[in-house]
């Protein structure tokens, strides 16, 4: 069974359906695991709420998420994102803003943890250094831990008790080491390359498989701008910053 990962997707519909297009093209996909941020930043909330929701799926809230729904202080945030997540607030249906209150800070699938920022402070910690991720090694049970918030894929490993932390191969075996890995932003990345990213797990074989694909940068950036979104947050979908 092929199950896609996407983090960070932040209403960026041309980069979703993108991700979801390249995915299948592999084969089937049994579910979609989302690791939160499904909305703000971007001009098509609902649209990829609901393309989600076509999909069996295992979601986690997202501070952008928990902000368009009010469960979350946007004195948190920057100025520009803080009028994205008005924007989107205005945006959401009663339906949208149901599923989003469902969503958990937590989940598990499998011998995974799926999460947003991280198992210590899902909704605000980014995993950006090794120590923040060999801290954090204690606050989830199961083998393997998924995470996003930082839109830069990286692999974490434990190897016989040293703490390793690189870059996401494209392709990964999963072995006995404890891995906390982070699939990158699908609809705005920020490690300088501008292509969505993703990744699969394989069941059958054991396997991560880490994608980039390109996507219409430019029809989200006019959605964007037509929608009077900041304008700073459409330029930089061009560099992936
Ligand atoms: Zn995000």
């Amino acid at each position: 069974m092929r199950y896609l990962i996407v983090a960070d997707v932040h209403a960026n519909l041309e980069a979703f359906t993108a991700v979801l297009d390249a995915a299948k093209s592999g084969g089937d996909i049994a579910a979609v695991w989302c690791l939160g941020d499904m909305v703000g930043y971007g001009p098509d909330p609902g649209a990829c709420l609901a393309l989600l929701r076509g999909y069996a799926n295992t979601a986690v809230a997202g501070n952008h998420d928990l902000a368009a729904i009010n469960k979350m202080d946007t004195s948190e945030f920057n100025e520009v994102a803080a009028a994205a997540v008005e924007w989107t607030a205005q945006k959401l249906t009663p339906d949208d803003r149901h599923f989003l209150e469902t969503l958990p800070l937590k989940a598990l699938a499998g011998d995974f943890t799926l999460v947003h920022g991280s198992p210590r402070d899902p909704a605000r910690e980014y995993i950006v250094s090794v120590w923040d991720a060999a801290a954090n090694l204690e606050y989830f049970d199961t083998r393997y831990c998924l995470v996003g918030h930082s839109h830069v894929p990286f692999l974490f490993e434990l190897r016989k008790d040293t703490p390793l932390l690189g870059a996401l191969p494209p392709g990964l075996h999963l072995g006995d080491s404890r891995l906390i890995i982070n699939p990158g932003g699908v609809g705005q990345p920020r490690d300088g390359d501008p292509r969505a990213s993703f990744a699969i797990f394989d069941s059958n074989t054991n396997t991560i498989e880490h994608h980039r694909v390109p996507y219409d940068i430019a029809t989200t950036q006019r959605k964007m701008l037509r929608a009077g979104l900041p304008q700073s947050l459409a330029i930089r979908l061009s560099y992936g910053k």
